[in-house]
């Protein structure tokens, strides 16, 4: 059976487990969670979050000292690098004015170089911020998409080979770059985990390297 192309996949994906959640509309909470999910589990960003409520903003993560944030974020792991990482990151926000309009004065490329230069923002983290933070067509790969794909039967050299497998056809639509990689992100953690539940995935008959 021929390989479903990427347009394919997504619509598979779509119709099996519906339209997924976007991360946030706030696009502080998306660069601040995006940091703190690092080698952490998901549940420790939202309890995290949660204990810090309506204080997750620009203004006043950056008026805490490093210590202090250092101890707020301290159940997520690597605080001290984590927080050096979020004001570093708001920081740079805050010469668009912290706002995401403002940034649109750049080019994608633009803004994906100055995230990157960032310390501790590595081209997932980047990606997750430009999609799901700033709208902006820039798709995201990461292990659970790697997995899944070589699970499935495709075969790529590298991560750029990856992307150019899912942007070249699908539009360049954030919004539907955001939807995949969440739904790729679910069907890691729900059946496609380290160690597969085939017998449950909903994908199996299609899937190259299903268990027995
Ligand atoms: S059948 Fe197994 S290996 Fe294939 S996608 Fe489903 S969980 Fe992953």
């Amino acid at each position: 059976m021929p390989m479903l192309n990427a347009s394919k996949l997504y619509s598979l994906l779509l119709t099996t487990y519906g339209e997924p959640r976007w991360w946030s509309d706030d696009p502080y909470t998306v660069m601040f969670q995006a940091v703190l999910v690092q080698n952490t589990a998901w549940e420790n960003v939202e309890k995290t979050s949660a204990s810090i409520g309506e204080n997750l903003n620009p203004e006043t993560i950056y008026a805490l000292s490093q210590e202090e944030l250092e101890r707020l974020i301290k159940p997520c792991g690597f605080f001290k690098a984590k927080a050096r990482t979020i004001r570093a990151l708001t920081e740079w926000y805050g010469r668009y004015n912290c706002s995401r309009e403002k940034t649109e004065s750049k080019t994608m490329n633009e803004l994906r170089e100055e995230l990157l230069s960032i310390k501790g923002i590595g081209e997932e983290t980047a990606d997750v911020i430009l999609v799901y933070a700033f709208y902006r067509p820039s798709f995201i790969v990461d292990a659970y998409t790697r997995r899944f794909l070589r699970r499935f039967g495709y075969s790529f050299q590298n991560d750029e080979e990856i992307r150019k497998f899912f942007t070249s056809l699908l539009s360049a639509d954030a919004k539907d770059y955001g939807y995949f990689h969440w739904l790729l992100l679910d069907h890691g953690k729900t059946y496609c985990r380290k160690k597969p539940l085939c017998s449950f995935c909903p994908l199996i008959r299609l899937c190259k390297q299903k268990e027995d």
